[in-house]
């Protein structure tokens, strides 16, 4: 099963596409998280990346698509993947639709999960990422057991410079001019499904289990 999150930043995609993964034991691609390890490992696709990702700007999308395009024909991507921030252009849907032709192969679910810009906000200066392991809390709806320590590798946890409100109004409204088109170009593919992501997270995961099974 190939599945697409699609949402603002901070919708809640990357929380349940670690869901989905682990229930369908499929791989969890996030380019975000690709492009935050290249950062730390000081690569040159890292350097090249940070300097948009700094400024709430999207990666070019020759830089983005190869990535992506290389990590979905790795082995483990054979029975299927969940996408978490790719495609976030048209332009990066159209590609990645040409390559999976070829292959005969299709995206099954576009899965948008909808939050309005003002609850956007509060859910990214919440949030906390880990540095090493790169996996996400939030202070209030998603807690450590010990503040500020990740639960499952014990590093630190920070709030990510591109979480601060200036950098999510700009990422916000990239988001709208941007990536928001992508909601129409699956509904005319007809597999677009709608989910509330306002809702617990438990039961914004039940109505995407609902929508998959
Ligand atoms: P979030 O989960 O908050 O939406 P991500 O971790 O997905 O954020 O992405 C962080 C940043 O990485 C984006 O703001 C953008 O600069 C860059 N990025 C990630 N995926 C893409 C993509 N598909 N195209 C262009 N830029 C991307
Ligand atoms: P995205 O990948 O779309 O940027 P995340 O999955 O990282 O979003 O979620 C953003 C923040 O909001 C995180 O701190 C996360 O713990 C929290 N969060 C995710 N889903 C919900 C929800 N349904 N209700 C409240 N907080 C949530
Ligand atoms: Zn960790």
């Amino acid at each position: 099963m190939k599945i697409i999150m699609l949402g603002a930043p901070g919708a809640g995609k990357g929380t349940q596409a670690k869901r989905i993964a682990e229930k369908w034991q499929i791989p969890h691609i996030s380019t975000g998280d690709i492009f935050r390890m290249n950062i730390k490992n000081g690569t040159e696709l890292g350097m090249e990346a940070k300097k948009y990702m700094d400024q709430g700007l999207l990666v070019p999308d020759e830089l983005v698509v190869k990535i992506l395009l290389d990590r979905v024909a790795q082995s483990d991507c054979k029975n299927g993947y969940v996408l978490d921030g790719f495609p976030r252009t048209i332009p990066q849907a159209e590609v990645l639709d040409a390559e999976l032709e070829k292959l005969g192969e299709k995206i099954d679910y576009a899965i948008d999960v909808d939050v309005p810009d003002e609850n956007i906000i509060n859910r990214m200066s919440g949030r906390r990422a880990c540095v090493s392991c790169g996996a996400t809390y939030h202070i209030t709806y998603a807690p450590t057991q010990k503040e500020g320590v990740c639960d499952k590798c014990g590093s630190e946890l920070i709030l990510r410079d591109d979480d601060k409100p200036e950098t999510v109004q700009k990422r916000l409204g990239v988001y709208h001019q941007q990536t928001q088109p992508l909601i129409e170009y699956y509904t005319a593919k007809n597999i677009l499904k709608s989910v509330d992501g306002t809702k617990d997270m438990e039961d914004v995961f039940q109505s995407i289990v609902s929508i998959l099974v």
